[in-house]
């Protein structure tokens, strides 16, 4: 097993501290420009979807691969984009998913260093607290305990299932600990690369909005339409739900003034304090807020009970991404336009 391959291991760290070089030296000497090269290239990948594989054969281009991963951890984190953190973490993943395929009997090794402990030569015996730990975020029914076989607290895995569940392992280590604590100067260092970078992913935000185009009432999740239906009724949401609604409603392209109107039925209509509420939710005060998962909204109460789709997502907006793909026009003339005066349920 090459370190180089799976920068992210604990072995690999230690090396690298071994190595005894300062992130000053990373981020300014001539003799790291390919390691900083290779690390935008590595956080350009994430934003693409894939990072490139490269062709390390010579001490220095493993050094380079190695150290290049520390160095995008810090152009993540300069960058400071929850989306893009995501999409690291899962690309550093995936390319790890893809190495592992050449591994034979190292691959113990790096599940072990992932606090993985297969026992056997495969099919591998897995212990069933570990197997929870690395399964908890897949969703599909072959991954749920109760759908493997439990022998005294060990369960079967193939191959191909542990290097999935230890790629699930690995973008949940790479995701730990961003954003890292970096500060202006080392991000101004950087200022080469993380232009191009801020732009990509300005570009990819970008894109992802268009590609939920128009609002689509239709498409949305049983909890924001009976929080719309409320509204329309004139009840009076709850703080946490009105805050679930507003930031939901904004993530989908509504703006200020259409989701102003939203309110405008309700009983306590405050039109100061709503805009004051609704502009905050916005990004007024520098945050943006994101509407709450699934499960904040099933501890507030939020969540009205689930659908078919609710059991395979975990927030409000995959909820809608996925039934907006779905979306046809026959389902969107039977839809009427949202309308501030009648709540969804109250329409059909
Ligand atoms: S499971 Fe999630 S998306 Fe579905 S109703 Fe509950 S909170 Fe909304």
């Amino acid at each position: 097993m090459r370190i180089s391959d799976y920068p992210f291991t604990q072995e690999a760290a230690e090396h690298v501290r071994g190595l005894g070089y300062s992130l000053e030296s990373l981020l300014g000497k001539t003799s790291f420009k390919g390691v900083r090269g290779r690390a935008a290239e590595r956080v350009a990948g994430a934003l693409s979807g894939t990072i490139s594989e490269t062709k390390a054969n010579s001490d220095v281009e493993h050094l380079t691969e190695l150290l290049s991963y520390p160095l995008a951890r810090v152009m993540v984190s300069c960058l400071d984009d929850p989306i893009l953190m995501r999409r690291y973490a899962l690309a550093e993943a995936k390319l790890a998913y893809k190495r592992m395929q050449h591994e034979k009997a190292e691959l113990v090794n790096l599940a072990n260093d992932l606090g993985i402990h297969p026992r056997g030569t495969g099919p591998w015996k897995l212990y069933f607290a570990e197997y929870i730990r690395a399964a908890t975020r897949m969703h599909s029914p072959k991954w749920k305990l109760t759908n493997r076989d439990l022998d005294d607290g060990y369960l079967t895995v193939t191959e191909e299932e542990l290097k999935r569940l230890m790629e699930e392992v690995i973008r949940e280590k790479v995701l730990k600990g961003l954003p890292l604590p970096v500060n202006e100067k080392m991000c101004s260092d950087l200022a080469e690369y993380l232009g191009p970078l801020k732009a990509e992913l300005d570009a990819v935000r970008s894109r992802q909005k268009a590609d939920l185009g128009a609002v689509e009432e239709g498409a949305f999740p049983p909890c924001i339409k009976k929080m719309l239906a409320d509204v329309a009724k004139g009840t009076n949401l709850a703080h946490t739900a009105r805050f679930a609604l507003v930031s939901f409603l904004l993530q989908i392209n509504m703006n200020v003034e259409e989701i102003m109107a939203l309110f405008n039925t309700s009983q306590d209509f405050d039109e100061e304090k709503t805009r004051y509420q609704v502009e905050h939710i916005a990004g007024a005060s520098g945050t943006k807020y994101k509407p709450p998962a699934c499960t904040t909204m099933t501890t507030y109460g939020n969540c009205p009970g689930e659908d078919e789709l609710c059991k395979r997502i975990r927030h409000p907006l995959s909820y809608y991404e996925r039934r907006m793909r779905t979306f046809t026009p026959l389902k969107q003339a039977q839809e009427p336009p949202l309308n501030p005066a009648k709540g969804p349920e109250e329409r059909k």
